[in-house]
């Protein structure tokens, strides 16, 4: 017989040695993307596979669930950071008990497969080649989701795991009132007469003067180079090994500025929440990021709230000036300000500038929720993908490429992820102006190259609390409002009716 105390001690235990494995996976991951040799492929998808199975084994003992059952029976509850630990390892237990291994392992297999046939659709523009792939994955998916169970929609088995504890009708709500914001919005910008001269991102930056400046920038918002890295990568990614450890990564464009340097900052954002989890917390929920949506909200806070404002050019346009000489002689700070920020309507979500961005996530969130639902056809993806793209954004997709086909997510079954990207701009909003009220003289700092109110803004509210609260109700004890469209659309309002005269 244990004691509850010596149960939550093996939690903890069993919980540290799940973190360091995938901790260890991690490294392998980040290697396979920067330094690996291309023959160096099938090891190291071996080395994975051992080590997500070594994870799921350990994980899905019925120790760890008889230990769990121990503790949450015990009077250990009613401390507030065991409940939250519990709380998250009950979660994600269920989760991984609940689906069959032989459907997983089917999933993993399969997406292996339809992860070529995506890329070989994407590349001879036939979603024919994709659709066979994708049919399966879906209904492998859908069984997925039966067996975790939802109260409403099946969609929300899905969402949950990026997402937990949020709800499709939240999601649809949220959405609806930002794009009934959006539509009018993108349509005033578009037929503004003031245009930026964006001609000026596009001229020649050398790439070893970008790393400098990028480098630089990211130092200064507080990304801690004792204790991580940057390297070039093709898609870029950030990743935490654990306390003392987080990897960014880029791809340096020569010919575009804003690639590189908006990416750096992105994933400096996410960084920055990994380097300032509570190290003491390593190895259990309380050390962890919250969900994909709060992560996401700190890399588009840092990219776009603050690196894409005006009082962030104002400390750095001076010194974009010195970095990259000749190049931009002829531009102003104001003109280059705007330039960073041009809305454009395009086809390629990543591409995508702060106001047209959301709109391709709730097309995808639509078409996501049809499929799953079974409502839609696989066959009648692109017909349906084309036409709500036109509806969103007034122009016609020119093929499949630059349609259905442009997204990885659906090649290994990440169907609920991409909501997580517009919470996160909606989230970034709300903490941004919730920041602002909190530290009034926050945008002069910035505009003096102070970022450090914000980040311990960031840290007290968001970064030292791991995992204690849900998304949705972190951001109502930090802004004091549940999620919403508002803070986002008065944000953007604001400032591109600014830049485009509306
Ligand atoms: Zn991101």
């Amino acid at each position: 017989m244990s004691t509850p105390q010596q149960a939550f001690d093996e939690l903890k235990k069993l919980s540290k040695e799940l973190t360091l494995v995938r901790s260890i996976d991690a490294v392998l991951g980040w290697e396979r993307e920067t330094y690996m040799p291309p023959k160096g492929e099938a090891l190291r998808a071996d080395q994975s596979a051992y080590l997500s199975g070594l994870h799921h084994r350990l994980f899905t003992q019925p120790r760890f669930g008889d230990l769990l059952a121990e503790v949450e029976a015990s009077e250990l509850m009613n401390d507030p950071d065991v409940a939250v630990n519990v709380r998250e390892w009950r979660h994600a237990y269920d989760r991984a008990v609940k689906v069959p291994t032989e459907l997983v392992e089917e999933t993993t297999h399969t997406a292996v497969m339809a992860h070529s046939a995506w890329v070989e659709a994407r590349k001879k523009i036939d979603f024919s080649v994709f659709q066979p792939h994708l049919a399966k994955l879906i209904d492998l998916t859908r069984r997925k989701a039966e067996y975790i169970g939802y109260e409403e929609n099946i969609y929300d088995a899905l969402l949950d795991e990026y997402e937990p504890g949020e709800t499709t009708a939240n999601v649809a709500r949220l959405f609806r009132n930002l794009r009934a914001g959006l539509v009018p919005l993108v349509q005033a910008i578009a037929e503004s007469p003031v245009r930026p001269r964006t001609e000026v991102v596009h001229r020649e930056y050398a790439v070893d003067r970008q790393r400098v400046f990028a480098e630089a920038a990211s130092a200064a918002l507080g990304f801690d180079y004792l204790g991580g890295r940057l390297d070039t990568v093709t898609h870029p990614f950030a990743s935490r090994f654990g306390p003392g450890d987080v990897r960014i990564t880029t791809r340096w464009n020569p010919r575009f500025f804003n690639e590189a340097f908006f990416g750096v900052l992105h994933e400096s954002g996410h960084g920055l929440y990994e380097q300032n989890l509570p190290a003491e917390h390593f190895g259990t929920p309380l050390g962890e990021s919250v969900s994909l949506g709060i992560h996401e909200s700190q890399s588009r806070l840092w990219e776009n709230f603050v690196g894409r404002g005006r009082a962030f050019w104002r400390h750095f346009f001076p010194r974009a000036r010195q970095i990259f000489p000749r190049v931009l002689d002829d531009v102003t700070m104001d003109e280059f300000y705007f330039a960073v920020n041009a809305v454009e309507p395009s086809f390629i979500r990543v591409e995508a500038d702060e106001v047209t961005y959301n709109l391709h996530i709730m097309l995808r969130f639509e078409i996501e929720q049809a499929i799953i639902a079974g409502e839609l056809d696989v066959a009648d993806i692109p017909g349906a993908w084309n036409e709500m793209f036109e509806g969103f954004f007034g122009i016609k997709v020119p093929d499949d490429s630059q349609g259905c086909l442009q997204d990885v997510h659906w090649s290994f079954a990440g169907f609920g992820y991409f909501s997580t990207y517009a919470l996160g701009n909606l989230y970034a909003a709300q903490f941004y102006a919730r920041a602002k009220e909190d530290v009034p003289d926050l945008e002069e700092r910035i505009a003096l190259g102070d970022f450090a109110p914000l980040l311990h803004w960031l840290s007290e509210h968001i970064y030292s609390q791991g995992m204690r609260y849900r998304s949705r109700q972190l951001v109502e004890r930090v802004t004091g409002q549940a999620p919403s469209h508002e803070p986002l659309m008065a944000y953007l309002h604001a400032k591109f009716g600014e830049l485009y005269q509306l």
